[in-house]
């Protein structure tokens, strides 16, 4: 097949924009920042900036990885920008946010992969904003323990590390990540702090199998993962990995439903579904648990 398949009615986007969107966007047209929202033109963009919810991505825009799925340029990255913690809490306070999503591209150049700025980055937010909740979405650091001890020392309110896909299909997908060290990294992350909510999103529609995504799902649950994201999967440009499937809203509905038989506190499941969609309400569904 040349081509993917065209996207059904279910995945086109309703545009509805509130007042906090808009004072959001203002924003951040006068401070030139970054979000993933926009710069990976998220769907969910104007629920989320009006939930005060927003994903900021740190240690810099290039990224020393090249993932099939992902839109982000890959090359050399810039130097470490030590006042960055600093200033996604400025931009958080100016959001009025209640929940901060922080991620990072991968930065296999440096020697604890980005951790310290991560912790940085929580330290900042709690101090600036403490009502603020902080959820990370880290990258696997290689497997380094020392970089995943210094994130959960600094106590986010949920660890979110992706696995992305199912087992047989990561290498093709993932560049460099492994799907075992990535259950790992969860694994870790939960005897580290085990009241910290671990997190792990799958995207659907790159070829994988119904049965390969619960077995994924009870691989998360293996290493007692709390929250659980599943989305489509969306090809950013021609040259990226092709969708393979679009997956209808009951499939997704059964697999929110498979997901919770499984123990997860909280699962998102849909086709607009990102991995910090509606994560203001996970914090709360995570710690009843
Ligand atoms: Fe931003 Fe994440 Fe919401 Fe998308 S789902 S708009 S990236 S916070
Ligand atoms: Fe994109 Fe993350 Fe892969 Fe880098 S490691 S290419 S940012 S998905």
């Amino acid at each position: 097949k040349p081509v993917s398949e065209p996207k059904p009615d279910w995945i086109r986007i309703k545009l509805t924009t509130g007042d906090n969107y808009q004072d959001i966007k203002n924003m951040m047209r006068s401070k030139t920042l970054h979000t993933v929202c926009e710069e990976a033109r998220c769907p969910n963009i104007y629920e989320c900036w009006a939930n005060r919810t927003a994903t900021f991505m740190i240690l810099g825009e290039t990224c020393t990885r090249a993932c099939r799925f992902c839109a982000v340029n890959t090359g050399m990255p810039t130097e470490l920008d030590l006042e960055e913690p600093n200033r996604v809490a400025e931009a958080a306070v100016k959001m009025n946010l209640n929940h901060c999503v922080v991620t990072s591209v991968a930065r296999d150049d440096l020697q604890d992969g980005g951790a310290a700025i991560f912790a940085a980055t929580i330290s900042a937010l709690r101090s600036r904003l403490p009502l603020c909740s902080v959820e990370v979405l880290i990258p696997d650091f290689l497997g380094n323990e020392d970089s995943l001890r210094i994130v959960m020392e600094a106590k986010p309110d949920i660890l979110n590390h992706n696995i992305e896909t199912v087992e047989r299909l990561s290498d093709r997908v993932r560049a460099k990540a492994k799907y075992r060290r990535s259950l790992e990294l969860l694994y870790r992350a939960k005897a580290m702090k085990p009241d910290i909510p671990t997190k792990s999103s799958i995207m659907l529609g790159v070829g994988e199998e119904w049965e390969e995504i619960l077995q994924a799902m009870d691989d998360l649950r293996a290493v007692d993962c709390d929250i659980l994201t599943i989305g489509q999967y969306l090809q950013p440009s021609p040259q990226h990995l092709r969708v393979e499937k679009y997956y209808t809203p009951e499939q997704f509905a059964e697999l929110k439903a498979e997901g919770l038989k499984r123990g997860f506190s909280h699962v998102e499941s849909g086709p607009l579904v990102r991995s910090s969609y509606h994560a203001h309400e996970q914090v709360k569904s995570a710690k009843r648990h």
